[in-house]
């Protein structure tokens, strides 16, 4: 195979359909931003929004806003926006708190459902806060449950007659391997198990279909790839069939079937509302639709086309070029989320030089040097010049 030029990176950017979205965001040009996985770029909309949400909502409108300004509704609005990416229905979706505070709401309430059954069951390897909530949850419960983490290849053998929820995050953050998200469903609920997935490095990037998939409990992040600011809103997703059971452990008084009557006594809101706790943070909410509105403009099958080719391209170059790394991540994009590790004894300090040299991408210990693509913003060409650079900084070190 012909080492790839900086060429051949211009001609797949050429013909790439979807170039036309880098516009739209606000990047610099100084840098190299293979961190879209850990927070997605500015959408120059967004700039114009906030700044309409805070002089004329906020500043000028003031309480009037939560009616004539549809603030009430935001959280709906954007989760009925987001069921879109994510093969739901709008009722089905919410937007709320952050993906760890939905994750306790939704494994309390899937616990509830399952009260002969005393197993929440996990991958090893999961992103933490996932494990952490479990645990804490547990604590709270008065230990009667237990959290059991497998190897993501042996989760499917483990679920059992005592397995309550099965707790997945779809895309690992570490290494990016794909779950196969319709057979392990299917088979957790042949077992009688809950399944809750973690669609934290899925939404916007990969075409997922909840409905076809039969899965019953959801939770995503608004800061990655929908591209919704430092600590946007996270959302939340329960099957409509599931929607009457489940209780919610933060009976808040928006969750509360009647907020504005200030009754003494709680009483769950039909359907998804009572999973709404306290007043949403509408700034956030707003950018977060911006984020949401861009990503519903791009055809998703396009998105995932782009990101395996960015994935596949960057393993090529790095291996053309003889680097010392190693891949760490699925070899196989059908089976990779829209991120490449690798792994390198002094990955640390490698990736500080590379930052330092204006690309930016991750670090995850104890090993790995993590690069993220989205596909909105990233070029081949910042591709090209990513493993240049990491060629160089390379070299400077040996
Ligand atoms: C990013 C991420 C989160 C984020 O949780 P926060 O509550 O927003 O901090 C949760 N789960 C996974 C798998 C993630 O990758």
């Amino acid at each position: 195979m012909l080492i790839p030029t900086r060429r051949t990176a211009e001609g797949l950017d050429a013909d790439d359909s979807l170039g036309k979205f880098r516009e739209r965001f606000l990047l610099s040009e100084e840098i190299l931003y293979l961190d879209g996985n850990s927070l997605g770029a500015l959408p120059r909309a967004t700039v114009d929004r906030l700044d309409k949400v805070i002089t004329q909502e906020w500043g000028r409108d003031l309480i009037r806003s939560w009616n004539v300004n549809g603030w009430l509704d935001l959280p709906r609005q954007v989760g009925g926006k987001i069921a879109r990416l994510v093969g739901a229905a709008p009722h089905e979706i919410l937007v709320a708190d952050s993906t760890s505070v939905n994750l306790f709401k939704l494994l309390a309430g899937a616990l509830g459902i399952r009260p002969d059954r005393r197993v929440i069951l996990s991958e090893s390897d999961n992103f933490p806060t996932d494990l952490y909530i479990a645990q804490g949850l547990i604590q709270l419960l008065g230990k009667h449950h237990r959290l059991r983490t497998e190897p993501a290849g042996q989760i499917a053998e483990a679920i059992d007659g005592e397995t309550a929820v099965v707790l997945l995050t779809q895309v690992n953050y570490r290494t990016g391997a794909l779950h196969d998200m319709a057979s392990l469903t299917t088979h957790a609920r042949a077992h009688g198990a809950l399944v809750l997935w973690d669609l934290a490095h899925s939404t916007g990037v990969l075409p997922v279909d909840l409905a076809r998939c039969g899965v019953e409990l959801a939770v995503g992040c608004g800061y990655k790839y929908l591209n919704g600011g430092p600590g946007a809103p996270a959302f939340l997703y329960v099957a409509e069939a599931l929607q009457e059971e489940l209780r919610t452990p933060l009976s808040g008084w928006l969750g509360h079937v009647d907020p504005f009557a200030f009754e003494a006594d709680y009483r769950p809101a039909p359907g998804l509302g009572r999973f709404l706790c306290g007043t949403p943070g509408i700034l956030g909410l707003a950018a977060l639709e911006c984020g949401v509105d861009l990503a519903l403009e791009a055809n998703i099958d396009q998105v995932r086309w782009k990101s395996m080719a960015l994935g596949d391209f960057f393993i090529a170059l790095v291996e053309e070029a003889g680097l010392d790394l190693a891949l760490v991540s699925p070899r196989d994009a059908r089976h990779r989320g829209s991120q490449v590790c690798f792994r390198h004894p002094h990955g640390h300090a490698l990736m500080q030089a590379a930052i330092a040299r204006g690309l930016l991408g991750d670090f995850r210990a104890p090993d790995i040097l993590r690069f993220g693509f989205a596909p909105l913003y990233n070029r081949f060409v910042d591709i090209w010049e990513a493993v240049a650079i990491l060629g160089e900084v390379m070299e400077a070190a040996n």
